[in-house]
């Protein structure tokens, strides 16, 4: 088995740690941010462009590549980063996530404010019911075509394996804020047998495929805004063995109020194995980054630092704002003096505004070359400050800069 987790320093008064998380494809030095690639390509910029802007792994969505090229393609093409031309580590999330988010028609399940309404039937105005849960698995519709499929535990597992990526999650079922406490409680026990299975399934496809080089799997922790079910997910899923199996690491996932990030973080990993590494699921802000490193998160991902790129938006040590406002039209300095990116050294504020404003397809290249290399830093810096013993006051020196200049730092 070649998959293991080293902590090198841990802090005595935080949850915060540095440590190697070692797979087949190469290490991951923690805490790190992982770039999100969802389609096996992370939208406008090169697999090399992204090694160099100090990316160390990339993390695709299972759902998406099952859909299109399909797993099997990928399974023939050698795995994920043979496919996609990255040689690092890979991970991919189950799809859960997206598969769920048919469900309610809601493209950010997330960080929903958990006090407007709690409704088990909650759907977005005007969106079709495309996925729908029971005990066995989810029956949902493509986004692409209208067909129907079915993903169980196993089925995700399976399509995992073809996917081939070196660190892989258990299927879960992700509620939404908007669920009432009873359905929460019925989506953990689904989620609680599901991890069972997923930890059955893996290991026969594991022996089934010796060939091919390790893949670790992560059980996801739900558990919503409930102190007791998330403490009780981690108490679970954290002692959980079957077939000789138990989880390589841990996501901490679903529902997450924002301002309750940090406590939920801690609920779970007072409880989960120290030695094992703990992935946040789909949170990226630079506010929440530092949260969930004090509270003893190794790896993140997120799709927001592309996202934003391709609309203008850029993240700096001042804030963030649009590059196609138009006060950047004569303004010939960097996004951010301070950032060692490809863009910022080598464009100005007033080539970014005129490439977005006449719509090139290189202001998405060049702003998510900035932003990804903005958080990817960040997170670095924090490990730097880690290992130096100053990462408070390099957490208030950032967060004074950055809450300054933006007014409000949350996306
Ligand atoms: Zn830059």
């Amino acid at each position: 088995m070649s998959f293991s987790f080293d902590i090198k320093h841990a802090e005595s008064d935080s949850r915060a740690r540095v440590g190697t998380i070692s797979t087949p494809h190469g290490q991951i030095q923690t805490p790190a941010f992982i770039p999100v690639g969802t389609k096996a390509t992370v939208k406008s910029v090169l697999p090399e462009a992204m090694a160099d802007l100090g990316a160390q792994a990339l993390l695709a969505n299972a759902y998406h590549l099952y859909l299109q090229p399909g797993a099997d393609i990928l399974d023939e093409a050698g795995g994920l980063g043979e496919f996609m031309n990255w040689p690092g580590p890979t991970i991919t999330d189950s799809g859960g996530f997206q598969v769920l988010s048919l469900g309610v028609g809601f493209k950010k399940v997330l960080a929903m404010d958990a006090k407007t309404f709690r409704r088990d039937d909650v759907i977005a105005d005007n969106k079709e019911r495309l996925a729908h849960v029971d005990d066995e698995g989810v029956t949902f519709k493509s986004h692409l075509d209208g067909s129907m499929h079915r993903f169980t535990p196993e089925v995700s597992m399976q399509v995992q394996h073809q996917i081939g990526a070196d660190i892989i999650f258990a299927f879960d079922e992700c509620t939404t804020l908007h669920n009432t406490r009873p359905y929460q409680e019925l989506a953990m026990d689904r989620t609680y047998a599901w991890a069972m299975r997923c930890l059955d399934e893996h290991k026969r496809l594991t022996d089934e495929r010796s060939a091919k080089p390790y893949q670790a799997l992560f059980g996801v922790i739900q558990g919503a805004q409930y102190e007791d079910l998330r403490k009780k997910a981690a108490s679970d899923l954290g002692s959980m063995q079957s077939s000789g199996q138990s989880f390589d690491g841990f996501g901490i996932g679903g529902a997450l109020d924002k301002g309750a990030l940090g406590t939920i973080v801690s609920w779970v990993n007072q409880i989960l194995p120290e030695s094992k590494p703990k992935h946040l699921l789909g949170i990226g802000a630079p506010e929440d980054l530092f949260v969930g490193v004090e509270n003893g998160i190794d790896t993140f991902d997120c799709v927001l630092a592309s996202r934003i790129a391709r609309t203008s938006a850029v993240y700096t040590m001042e804030g963030r704002f649009n590059l196609s406002n138009s006060g950047f039209k004569r303004d010939f300095t960097a996004i951010d003096d301070e950032c060692d990116c490809y863009t910022c050294t080598h464009y100005t504020r007033a080539y970014m505004h005129h490439v977005f404003r006449g719509k090139e397809i290189i202001s998405a290249t060049l702003a998510t070359i900035h932003n990804e290399r903005f958080i990817v830093r960040l997170v670095d810096q924090m490990r730097q400050a880690l290992l130096d013993g100053n990462f408070k006051d390099m957490k208030a020196d950032f967060l004074g800069r950055y809450k300054h200049r933006s007014g409000q730092a949350s996306d």
